[in-house]
């Protein structure tokens, strides 16, 4: 985590979103949307401290937002939670996922299997947690893994799956088989799924299944989202837990170390969120489901190959067409050469298969349409 001078070596987004402000680039890189999220969500957060929601919340999330979160699992996909005991509130995703890490994974000996590319903080965590990262390598045009590299990298080493889906950055989603598969090695080998489902309602042409609705799964599954995503305030940080008691405590039990609490005015906002008609959830997946569009016609005008993504932010594009063959290179000269940021797969991947993923960019289309047809106008240039 610390360059040799000993700096902190800055993420793959901070230094890509510091070159989309050195240049004045439009910044596809770094995934958050450029305009703000529903109206009544954010006239919730401002009542709230209006009307004195500042101080501490309750350990384990105010209790009316936890209430929300079991109401919109019960809704969307029929599981019951118990909101005292279910549910935890968390300071985004990324708390949930190093509390759950730090929480249930003991050291060394312990392998955590990972769908690779993966969200970057994943390998760090795992890293943080002292645990051995076991990735299982997800290939284009469909990014779904092989059944039999996944069965091989789980064995009784295993002390957590750690699925992404739907999938940042490729933006595929798992289908049953591949969950099915996950729960039956977990069950076998007596390992804990974290599945990270922030993007659950960023799903264009299909309905998004939660891994822990499947039979056998609940009793070992810790499932975590967040509001960032869902109701376009990534800055907010209000993510959540949701499983079974013991494993809910397991990741309380670290999370009360790192941040106690968090977000105290933005919690309500977020139980206005959620329970926010169908009809929104709908409207924002097809929206985004526009945006993929537009930017993929300009990938696809500009020369790049296109793997068009069934859900998320992103949209992954290879690069070779246009005669790149190190996407870090191409990403890191692109601001210049046409003021487009995107960020290089071999980000997302450990050191030994970048080559693997050696030519592909990541494109972020949560921004307006207008400011996707000015990028893509940009690209063209590239030609
Ligand atoms: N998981 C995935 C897959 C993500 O893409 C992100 C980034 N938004 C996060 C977790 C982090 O979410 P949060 O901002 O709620 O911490
Ligand atoms: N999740 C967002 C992305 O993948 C932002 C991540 C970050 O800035 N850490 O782009």
């Amino acid at each position: 985590l610390l360059a040799d001078d000993g700096s902190p070596i800055p993420t793959i987004f901070a230094e890509m979103s510091a070159l989309a402000v050195a240049t004045g680039a439009i910044n596809l890189g770094q995934g958050f949307p450029d305009e703000d999220g529903p109206a009544e969500v954010i006239a919730a957060a401002r009542a709230a401290i209006a009307n004195g929601v500042n101080q501490y919340p309750p350990g384990r999330g105010i209790p009316d937002l936890r209430l929300a979160i079991a109401e919109h699992q019960q809704r969307f996909y029929g599981l019951v939670l118990d909101p005292e005991r279910d549910v935890l509130v968390t300071a985004g995703a990324t708390e949930a996922l190093a509390a759950a890490l730090l929480g249930l994974v003991e050291g060394p000996d312990d392998e955590v299997v990972v769908f690779e590319p993966y969200y970057d903080a994943y390998a760090a965590t795992v890293a943080l947690a002292g645990a051995r990262l076991v990735p299982v390598p997800l290939r284009g045009p469909h990014f779904q893994p092989d059944l039999g590299e996944l069965r091989s990298a789980v064995s009784d080493r295993t002390r957590m799956i750690l699925v992404n889906d739907p999938h940042n950055p490729t933006g595929a989603v798992f289908p049953r088989e591949v969950l099915e598969e996950v729960v039956r090695l977990a069950d076998r080998h007596d390992a804990i799924i974290v599945t990270d489902e922030v993007y659950e309602h960023l799903v264009f042409d299909s309905v998004h299944t939660p891994i822990a609705t499947l039979p056998g799964a609940w009793e070992r599954t810790l499932t975590i989202s967040s509001g960032g995503k869902t109701f376009s305030e990534t800055g907010w940080k209000i993510g959540w837990v949701t499983g079974p008691a013991d494993l809910v405590d397991a990741v309380l039990a670290v999370k009360q170390f790192l941040t106690y609490v968090n977000g105290a005015p933005f919690q309500p906002a977020i139980a206005t969120g959620l329970r926010l008609p169908d009809e929104f959830f709908r409207r924002a997946a097809s929206a985004l489901r526009a945006k993929r569009d537009v930017l993929g016609d300009g990938l696809r005008a500009a020369g790049f190959d296109v793997y068009e993504p069934a859900a998320t932010y992103f949209t992954v594009a290879d690069a070779a067409p246009l005669g790149a063959t190190d996407a870090a290179a191409f990403c890191r000269e692109l601001p210049a050469r046409v003021g487009v940021v995107a960020i290089p797969l071999t980000a997302f991947v450990t050191a030994e298969h970048r080559a693997d993923y050696a030519t592909l960019v990541r494109f972020a289309a949560c921004k307006r349409i207008g400011v996707l047809d000015e990028a893509a106008s940009r690209l063209a240039a590239l030609r």
